[in-house]
C-alpha cells in the first residue's frame, strides 16, 4: 500500500483486540532468573508465593515455556471500553523537525486512569474476584497506578487499599481524589498503620516516602489480612505479559499497512510498557524472524540500566519481597527530590535485564529539563499533553528522528506514548518557569545504593 494512504490514525476494529497475551520468556533462550526466597534463597515456589499474590497471577510469574496465554473473556470484554488504543503516524512532528524519518506512536492515555497501566490493572483485579478475595493492597507512586487498579477493582467490586509514596499524596490531592472517586482508600506511605511504616517513620522522620517503602506496607497489610492479596503495576514477569496487548495491537496495525519499523522506543520505570510494546518484535528478533533497534529510556537521576549492576536485589525497602536478578540502583536509592520526571523505581523488570544483559536491547539515560523540552515540543504540534515519563519516549524518538534528518535515512521509529500529563502541571509549571534542574547522582552517591545489595552467592 503506498505511502500517503497511511491515516493519521490507525483504529484497529474492537475485534481485532488480541485475544491471547504473548509472553516473551517463552522464545528466551537465557531466561529471567527466577526470583529468590529472601531466606533460602532458593527459587520462590508457587506455594511460597500464593500468600502475596493471586494464584492465577502466580502461576503467570513462573510461566516461561507458554508463548501465548488466553485473555478471559471478561477482561477483553473491559478491553472494549478503550481499546484497542490508536497507533498515530507523527505526520506534524515529523514536519516540525523536518526529518525524512516516519514516527508512530502508540497512544495508550485514552482511558481516565491516563496510562497504560489499566492493562494489567483489570487482569489483575479479575483473577483476585475469581479467586474469591475480597480486595487487594499495592502501592502508587505518581498515582497512576492506584487510580487505574480503583477502576478496575471497583469494576469487579473489590476492595482497594492503596499506599501513595507520601510527597505525591500531598503533591497529587487530584489523583487521591480519582482514585477515592473508585472506592479505594488511599494512604500516605510511610504511614503508622503498619509495623515496616512505623519503623521507617523511626528511622527517617520527616521522610518523603518511596515506592519501595510503600510497597513494604502494602506487602504486609495484604499478607496480614485475610483475604487479601498484593498486586503490583510493573516490573514483574506477568505484568508485562498483560501489557504485551500494547505491542501486538501495535504490530498488527503496522502490519495491515506493510510497515515494519526500524526503531522501538519506549520509557522504562519498572519496564512495564516497554517490556509489552517490545513483546512481539523481540519475539520475532529472538526467533531470528526479524531485527529491530530497541531502545529503553530512563532518567539520568535514576539510571537503573546505564548505571546500575545485575545483581539480585530487594524489591522493596522493608526487604520483605522476594529477591529478583535485575538492574538495580540498590534498594535503598532514592532519586533526587527535584526529580519532577516519573520513572522513580530504584530496579527493572527482570525479563528486560535479561535481555538488555544479552545484548538484544539497548539503554539511554536522558535529563529531565530535556525531557520536558521534548514533551513541550511534542505537544505543540501533535495536541496531546504527555505525561512526563512518556516524554523520555519522545527525547529520544525525536533525537533519532534528527539524526535521520542529518544522514537522510527514511528510518521508521516506533515509539509507547504511555499517557498524559494532566496530574503532572507542578513539574510543567517548574519547568516553565525555569525551576527545573537535572540532578545526576555522583558515582558516589550510586556506591552507597550498591553497598545496601544483598549478599547473594550469585551476586
Ligand atoms: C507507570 C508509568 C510509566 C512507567 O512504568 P513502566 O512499568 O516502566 O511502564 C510510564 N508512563 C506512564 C504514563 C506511567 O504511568
Amino acid at each position: 500500500m503506498s505511502e500517503n494512504k497511511i491515516p493519521y490514525k490507525i483504529y484497529l476494529d474492537e475485534s481485532e483486540i488480541p485475544k491471547q497475551w504473548y509472553n516473551v520468556r517463552a522464545d528466551m533462550k537465557n531466561k529471567p532468573a527466577p526470583l529468590l526466597n529472601p531466606g533460602t534463597l532458593r527459587p520462590m515456589t508457587a506455594k511460597e508465593l500464593a500468600p502475596v499474590f493471586c494464584e492465577e497471577l502466580v502461576a503467570q510469574e513462573l510461566n516461561d515455556t507458554d508463548p501465548y496465554i488466553d485473555i478471559p473473556e471478561e477482561i477483553l470484554n473491559f478491553y472494549k471500553m478503550y481499546r484497542p488504543s490508536p497507533l498515530i503516524r507523527a505526520y506534524f512532528l515529523e514536519k516540525a523537525l523536518d526529518t525524512p524519518a516516519k514516527i508512530y506512536y502508540k497512544f495508550e492515555g485514552n482511558n481516565t486512569s491516563g496510562s497504560h497501566k489499566l492493562n494489567s490493572a483489570i487482569a489483575q483485579a479479575y483473577y483476585a474476584k475469581k479467586q474469591g478475595l475480597k480486595g487487594v493492597t499495592t502501592e502508587t507512586g505518581a498515582g497512576q497506578w492506584g487510580t487505574a487498579l480503583s477502576m478496575a477493582c471497583s469494576y469487579f467490586d473489590l476492595d482497594c487499599k492503596v499506599f501513595m509514596v507520601k510527597v505525591s499524596y500531598e503533591q497529587k490531592p487530584f489523583r487521591r481524589e480519582v482514585m477515592r472517586t473508585y472506592g479505594a482508600s488511599v494512604t500516605p506511605s510511610p504511614s503508622e498503620t503498619t509495623e515496616i511504616g512505623k519503623k521507617i517513620l523511626a528511622e527517617h522522620p520527616g521522610t518523603t516516602g518511596s515506592l519501595g517503602c510503600a510497597i513494604s506496607e502494602a506487602v504486609e497489610v495484604a499478607v496480614g489480612t485475610e483475604g487479601y492479596r498484593y498486586v503490583l503495576g510493573s516490573v514483574l514477569n506477568q505484568v508485562l505479559l498483560h501489557q504485551s496487548v500494547i505491542g501486538l495491537e501495535a504490530k498488527a496495525a503496522l502490519d495491515k499497512y506493510g510497515v515494519k519499523p526500524d526503531i522501538i522506543i519506549g520509557c522504562a520505570g519498572g519496564g512495564s510498557n516497554l517490556g509489552g510494546l517490545i513483546a512481539p518484535f523481540m519475539g520475532e528478533k529472538l526467533r531470528g524472524e526479524a531485527d529491530y533497534r530497541i531502545i529503553a529510556v530512563e532518567p539520568a537521576s535514576c539510571p537503573s540500566f546505564t548505571r546500575g549492576k545485575f545483581a539480585y536485589d530487594f524489591c522493596d525497602t522493608g526487604m520483605v519481597c522476594p529477591l529478583a536478578k535485575m538492574y538495580t540502583l540498590g534498594s535503598g536509592f532514592i532519586p533526587s527530590a527535584n526529580h519532577a520526571g516519573g520513572l522513580r523505581y530504584h530496579g527493572m523488570s527482570s525479563t528486560l535485564s535479561q535481555l538488555y544483559h544479552d545484548g538484544l536491547m539497548e539503554a539511554v539515560s536522558v535529563e529531565q529539563t530535556s525531557v520536558f523540552k521534548a514533551a513541550e515540543q511534542f505537544a505543540r504540534v501533535e495536541g496531546i499533553l504527555p505525561a512526563p515519563e512518556s516524554s523520555h519516549a519522545i527525547r529520544v524518538a525525536i533525537d533519532e528522528a534528527l539524526k535521520c534528518k542529518e544522514t537522510g535515512e527514511e528510518k521508521t521509529i516506533v515509539f509507547g506514548l504511555t499517557g498524559t500529563g494532566y496530574f503532572d502541571m507542578v513539574a510543567y509549571e517548574k519547568f516553565h518557569d525555569g525551576l527545573m534542574t537535572d540532578q545526576i547522582p555522583t558515582d558516589e552517591e550510586l556506591a552507597k545504593g550498591f553497598a545496601g545489595l544483598p549478599d547473594v552467592p550469585e551476586n
